[in-house]
Formats: C-alpha cells, sequence, structure tokens
C-alpha cells in the first residue's frame, strides 16, 4: 500500500444553486466523504437547510463532510428572503437577480477556497472562473457536469460545425455531425443559445473554455450505459474524465433518505399518495413530472389532465404552484376539480409542488414515468428499471430524449417540438391531450413496450451493479480518489 492511501484529501464542492445541479453533486460529496475524503460544500443558508439533514447524518456517522455557508445577497437585490435557488423564481425578473446574485458570490468563495486551502476543487460548470482559483492555489479543478457525456458530445458538435446554418426551414431536421449513432435533429430542438447566438452563447463559450483548462470531468453518468459517447467525450476535449453515476442510487439508500433528498418530505404521518400508492399493483402507475424549474401554462396543464385521464391509466402528477396568488384563479379551480374528480375514481393522485421523486421511482408500483428528460430525472428512472415517455421542454432535454428513444430504446416521444425555458413558453410548443394518451397507451399496455421495459429493467440491474464494489463506477471514483491524492503528495 503507498503511503497516499494514508493521505486525507480536502475536497470542495460547489454546486450551482438549482436541485438539477446541486442533487448529484451533493450526492457526489457524501460519497467522497464516505470513501474517506474531508468534504467541505459551500452553499447558501436557504440552499444549506435542504441538505443539512443529510450532512449531520453523515457528519454523526463519522464521516467528514460539512457546510460552509456564504450570504447570499437577496436584499441587496430586492429578492424576497429566502429565495436563493433557481427552482423558487416565480418571473423572469427574479431569474435575472438570482442569476446576477450567484455571480456576486464569487469574493465570497474564492476567500473559503484561501481559507480550507483545499487539494482539490469540485466545481459546477457555471463557475468557469473556479479554473483561475484552482490554478492560484496549484490544485486540481474538476468541472463538474451534471448531465450524460452524449449531450455534452452532442453540444460540442453542433458549437463546432453548426450543422443547422443555411437550413431553409427551422423545422427541418439535419444530422448531427461526429455522434457514433445516426441522430437527426431540427433547429427548433436544440438548445436556445446553439440555434441563435444571444448571452447565454456568450457565457457558455467561456464555460466550454474553463472545461478545457479543468483537470478532467466529473459526470454522473455509468460506463454500461454510454461507456462509447464517455470515450468520445474524452477524445473531443482532450482532458480526463470519470463517471460515476448513477450517484443518487449509490448514496440514498434507506427510504428516509430518498425522502429526504433535495427537500424534505415528512413520511412520519404515512401521506394520502404513498397509501394510494401501495394500494396499486406492479408497474401499474405512471409518475409524470416535469422536474425542478419549468412552469407550464395553464393550456398545457389542461391537455396533460385530460389526456392522463383519457388514457385511463393510473397516474401520479407532480404540480408546481406558480407562485404568489396562486390558490384561486382559473387554473387552481380547474386542477381542484380534477383532483377530486381523480380521487373519486380512484385513478390518479396529484402532489403539489416537491415530490420525493427517488421514493415513488422505486416504489413497485410505478411502471413508467412521463418526463421532461432532465438527465437526473432520467438516470434515477433508469436505475429504478422504468421505461419512459419523453417530452422535452428546454435546455439539453430533446438531445436527451434522442439518446432514450433512438440509442438506448426505453423511452417513447410524445412529440415535443420546441425547445423553450419555462419563462419564454407560449402557445406554439403546447402538445396535445391525443398525443399524451396515444404515448401513454403505448408505453402502458402496447407489446412494443415489453421490450422496452425488458431493456429498462436490464439497463437498471447494470446501474445497481456499476456502483458496487469492482463495478465501473465503483472503480472510477476510487481510481479518481487515488489519483487525487498522488497530486497532493506530488505537492508537498
Ligand atoms: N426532484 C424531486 N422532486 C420534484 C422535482 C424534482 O425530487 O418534485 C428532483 C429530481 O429527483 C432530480 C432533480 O430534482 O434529482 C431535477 O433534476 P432534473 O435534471 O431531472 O431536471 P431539472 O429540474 O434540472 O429540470
Amino acid at each position: 500500500m503507498g503511503t497516499e492511501n494514508h493521505l486525507q484529501l480536502n475536497v470542495i464542492f460547489l454546486p450551482y444553486l438549482t436541485p438539477g445541479h446541486m442533487n448529484p453533486m451533493v450526492d457526489t460529496a457524501r460519497l467522497f466523504a464516505k470513501h474517506g475524503a474531508n468534504v467541505t460544500i459551500i452553499t447558501t443558508q436557504t440552499n444549506a437547510l435542504t441538505i443539512q439533514k443529510a450532512i449531520d447524518s453523515d457528519f454523526n456517522s463519522g464521516y467528514s463532510i460539512k457546510t460552509y455557508v456564504i450570504q447570499f445577497p437577496s436584499l441587496q437585490l430586492g429578492l424576497p428572503d429566502g429565495v436563493e435557488n433557481i427552482k423558487d423564481c416565480t418571473t423572469p425578473q427574479m431569474l435575472e437577480k438570482i442569476f446576477h446574485g450567484i455571480m456576486m458570490l464569487q469574493p465570497q468563495i474564492e476567500s473559503v477556497f484561501q481559507e480550507l486551502q483545499p487539494d482539490c476543487i469540485v466545481s459546477d460548470m457555471f463557475y468557469p472562473w473556479t479554473v483561475e482559483s484552482a490554478a492560484k492555489l496549484r490544485i486540481p479543478r474538476l468541472y463538474y457536469y451534471s448531465a450524460s457525456s452524449f449531450s455534452s458530445c452532442v453540444y460540442h458538435f453542433i458549437q463546432k460545425h453548426k450543422p443547422h446554418k443555411g437550413l431553409e426551414s427551422d423545422s427541418h431536421k439535419v444530422q448531427i455531425p461526429g455522434l457514433l449513432d445516426k441522430i437527426e435533429i431540427a433547429p427548433t430542438e436544440m438548445d436556445e443559445f446553439q440555434r441563435k447566438e444571444n448571452d447565454m452563447t456568450i457565457l457558455m463559450n467561456v464555460v466550454y473554455a474553463s472545461e478545457r483548462r479543468s483537470y478532467g470531468t466529473l459526470c454522473n453518468s455509468f460506463y454500461e450505459l454510454e461507456g462509447g459517447y464517455e470515450e468520445l467525450y474524452k477524445n473531443t476535449i482532450g482532458i480526463k474524465s470519470w463517471s460515476v453515476g448513477p450517484v443518487s442510487a449509490w448514496i440514498n439508500k434507506t427510504d428516509e433518505e430518498k425522502a429526504n433528498r433535495g427537500n424534505k418530505v415528512d413520511l412520519k404521518e404515512e401521506p394520502y399518495w404513498l397509501n394510494w400508492l401501495n394500494s396499486k399493483q406492479s408497474d401499474s402507475v405512471l409518475y409524470v413530472s416535469f422536474g425542478s424549474l419549468t412552469r407550464l401554462s395553464y393550456a398545457q396543464i389542461v391537455e396533460i389532465a385530460h389526456g392522463l385521464e383519457n388514457s385511463g391509466h393510473n397516474f401520479i402528477w407532480v404540480v408546481r404552484r406558480k407562485g404568489e396568488g396562486d390558490g384561486e384563479g382559473e387554473e387552481e379551480c380547474f386542477l381542484q376539480d380534477f383532483e377530486a374528480r381523480m380521487k373519486e375514481s380512484d385513478k390518479g393522485c396529484i402532489i403539489w409542488n416537491w415530490a420525493p421523486q427517488l421514493l415513488i421511482l422505486d416504489h413497485p408500483a410505478t411502471g413508467g414515468i412521463v418526463t421532461h428528460c432532465g438527465w437526473n430525472s432520467i438516470l434515477e428512472s433508469v436505475s429504478s428499471g422504468l421505461p419512459m415517455i419523453t417530452w422535452p421542454l428546454f435546455a439539453e432535454q430533446f438531445y436527451n430524449e434522442k439518446f432514450l428513444v433512438q440509442v438506448l430504446k426505453i423511452g417513447v416521444s410524445v412529440g415535443a417540438k420546441v425547445n423553450k425555458f419555462w419563462s419564454t413558453v407560449g402557445e406554439d410548443g403546447i402538445v396535445g391531450r391525443e398525443e399524451l394518451v396515444k404515448a401513454v397507451k403505448t408505453l402502458m399496455g402496447s407489446e412494443e413496450s415489453r421490450e422496452m421495459r425488458k431493456r429498462a429493467k436490464k439497463l437498471g440491474d447494470a446501474a445497481k451493479r456499476t456502483i458496487e464494489e469492482g463495478g465501473t463506477s465503483y472503480n472510477n471514483l476510487m481510481q479518481l480518489m487515488d489519483e487525487l491524492k498522488s497530486l497532493k503528495m506530488s505537492r508537498n
């Protein structure tokens, strides 16, 4: 055994302030601590509260892990107290302020780096300046990418080759060059900043430059799922990469851990939806969620409600209230009527605002998911061996859909066509109730879906194996930690 095996690594994790980035990074930080590292997660007060229970529990079990709380400038920005996460924004103006507030955190974060003198910084992709901080400290910076290697390759090849330039129409499909599979895409499905240059394009160019200057990439994925694309990614970007996922399944083992992950859900008094789920047959319920950020229009909500009802299948639907002033209005009345009707027919259940997703996906009654194709939701569904109805909305979600439907063949597309972030979603991108009924019937009842279900179960088994001792993700994490220790030794 080399001396480095006895060294303790000091690692700082810096997650971005949104659940889709925070959840996997906090899971990964906890894994580092469970394997001997001394871990600090830098975050703000309100965000710390959502993870504190898990961190305290790890700490009390003897692991060296803590949060380091910094101040979010809510007052300065005129944001309501406690709004420190992108998921809590209810207007585009609030969103602008949060983005600005996150940028203002840089001096505080840099002073924590100076104070703690870490051996490595694991930084979310959206803090590109941490490349300089790590260089000053002469330590490695890992670029944390909370999505797939496949989508990373798609982003890079679209940026490089701009295959959509010169197309006659925005809905005309074009092949994405450089990939291992033949994937076609319409410009309307591309991330908005790739379709048309905007402020985000400038930011993303800075992010990509920082990626190439990083020591390596840490990715929540696994080799058996997309090993070919991991290799392609490494060869394309020219840096190292470690896939250590699915981190959610690796670290959140108990029902309590699953329920509290990302937000606290009280299970003491068995909630209505859990009793309801317990009463249903295996694989008979569809879980419907559009992630932590999406705000659907009223017109779209009406179509989803009718589509679910008309499909005749059991469902649990997570509906986010839009914010201040909600609880009255046309939309609320419609949803309350719908909820009462579904309760009476025993066909469906609404969970308001936040669902303990890991718990629901792992429940034996859950047989599929309607997903907006956020990478975490995909990986969590894969871990539970579930096939999916794909309903991408924004960012890289359309790329993920292609991976699920065309490469892995575990997804049925609902037919969404327009890539738009929630604050700009209009009537043009609406998916009708008939399209949803068709997709639900295909996924939950057709011959075609039997094969899909088998493939999803097989991937679920692979997901379980890869995080066990000797599995690929397990070995990757161990190898990465050993490499970081060797680097620490060589600096001493
Ligand atoms: N999530 C959850 N309950 C909810 C909504 C989201 O637990 O009601 C979690 C989900 O399990 C996932 C994350 O929040 O870990 C959402 O990330 P994803 O990449 O799926 O989508 P995003 O929210 O970033 O669009």
